[in-house]
């Protein structure tokens, strides 16, 4: 069985099942057949043995039978006995070889024959018994006709439920056919952006299509994910790796004394914890991408956890500025959010004037949380102000921000994670304003 095909294990099934279930019907029908034979020779049995009764009688202790009397016909022997159970008239069949006790009215089965007896009376004591016999009926002719159709049309019906069945399998499972293709193809083409053509209905096999194309399509996901990361880390991590290789060949040929050495490696270091800042934050944005982090979405009260973030800055409080509406809440996840904030903070102080300062503002604004971030640095040209939010993008390298061009990237994604979107208003010289929004959900 376990080598078979689902279809052809059912087919087995079913056909066997169908047998069982012919043969039982046929054992029922036999049996049916049975008694009914039997009943039909017990009613001709009493109707013989009763029509005799009006031609016998007892007259001054004497037997008499009329003419009309016989003691054979349609099989049915008709016996006399006198009261003390002596033979008087009639011939007991050859066959007939038990002693059956006398007793009235009830149809019995003794040996091979039925027997009824009817007793006669005259007077108060006096009177005959009338005995019946008849041979109990073969199953005979009605079970033999049974049984040779049955020899006939059972293997034919076999045939045709085998014949049925596997043709109803293997329509039911065409869809599973077609997905098994579809899987092999992509499987061989290794094309994950190929999708199952979903079968028409509503069915498990629609269902498992469907739940194949979502497997696709989250393996799809995850693996153009790995691909730009391993992609962006590379392209990230050979500024620095050629720097430090460089250094490194120039100190073995030409640093001579403790000093210049010491310089060799500090510059070495700083491009060390550069790929350390940069391979760090890839990995955070990567777990992002997966939604991995995004298991902890729990209602959290904004205000609450902007004054934390904000408490924790070393700017001061006289030039990191906070105001804050009390009472909003939101579906986040408190990590995330802290992490979006402190981004923002940091960017406002980095790209900020030597003494200048930032105002997070938490408030409610039409139907949405707005939580904004303004500096009064030194603001993004209109044409920088889309691309600020692309990976690796900085508008302005110079300015050594120790950044990978990554922070803001990860903003973004986070807002949309929590179903939010980030807007930025910027004028050069003046300072810009990175702002939040949430769905107000209260
Ligand atoms: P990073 O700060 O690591 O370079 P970000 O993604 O945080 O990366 O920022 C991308 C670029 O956007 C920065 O390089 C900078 O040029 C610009 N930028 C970000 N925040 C501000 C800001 N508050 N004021 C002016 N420019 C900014």
């Amino acid at each position: 069985m376990k080598h078979m095909t689902v279809k052809v294990r059912l087919t087995v099934c079913l056909t066997l099942l169908m047998g069982l279930l012919a043969a039982l019907l046929l054992g029922f029908m036999l049996s049916i057949s049975s008694s009914v034979t039997l009943q039909a020779a017990m009613t001709q049995l009493e109707q013989a043995v009763r029509s005799e009764l009006s031609y016998v009688s007892v007259e001054d202790g004497s037997l008499v039978l009329d003419d009309g009397f016989t003691f054979y016909s349609g099989g049915v022997y008709i016996l006399v006995y006198s009261q003390s159970e002596a033979l008087l008239a009639g011939q007991v069949p050859v066959s007939f070889t038990t002693s059956e006790p006398f007793e009235n009215g009830e149809i019995r089965v003794s040996g091979d024959y039925l027997v009824l007896d009817l007793w006669v009376a005259s007077g108060w004591d006096d009177g005959v018994w009338l005995r019946g016999l008849m041979q109990v009926p073969e199953q005979g002719q009605t079970a033999q006709n049974l049984l040779r159709m049955a020899a006939l049309a059972l293997p034919a019906f076999l045939l045709l439920t085998i014949l049925g069945c596997y043709w109803i399998t293997r329509r039911s499972f065409r869809p599973l056919d077609r997905i098994i293709a579809a899987a092999s193809a992509i499987n061989d083409s290794r094309d994950l952006a190929a999708r199952i053509e979903l079968p028409p209905g509503r069915d498990e096999f629609t269902r498992l299509a469907g739940a194949f194309n979502e497997m696709l399509e989250r393996l799809e996901a995850s693996f153009e994910t790995e691909k730009r990361f391993t992609s962006d880390v590379s392209h990230e991590l050979r500024t620095p790796v050629s720097v430090i290789k460089g250094a490194c060949e120039y100190a073995e040929k030409y640093d001579e004394t403790p000093e210049d050495r010491q310089e060799t490696i500090t510059m070495i270091h700083r491009q060390a914890d550069k790929m350390s800042a940069l391979i760090e934050q890839m990995l955070q944005m990567t777990r992002l991408e997966q939604g991995m982090e995004l298991a902890s979405l729990t209602a959290c009260d904004l205000g609450e956890l902007t004054q934390s973030v904000c408490s924790e800055q070393p700017y001061g409080a006289d030039r990191l500025l906070v105001s804050v509406q009390p009472g909003l809440t939101a579906q986040a996840d408190p990590a995330l959010l802290g992490r979006l904030l402190q981004n923002l903070i940091e960017n406002g102080f980095r790209y900020g004037k030597p003494d200048g300062h930032v105002w997070v503002t938490l408030a409610r604004q039409d139907s949405e949380i707005c939580l904004s971030v303004r500096d009064d640095g030194i603001g993004i040209p209109q044409e920088q102000q889309e691309a600020v939010w692309t990976r690796f993008y900085q508008a302005d390298p110079s300015r050594g921000s120790g950044g990978a061009g990554l922070g803001l990237a990860m903003v973004r994604q986070i807002a949309q994670a929590h179903g939010g979107y980030m807007t930025l208003e910027s004028v050069p010289e003046v300072g810009s304003v990175f702002t939040l929004h949430l769905p107000d959900a209260s």
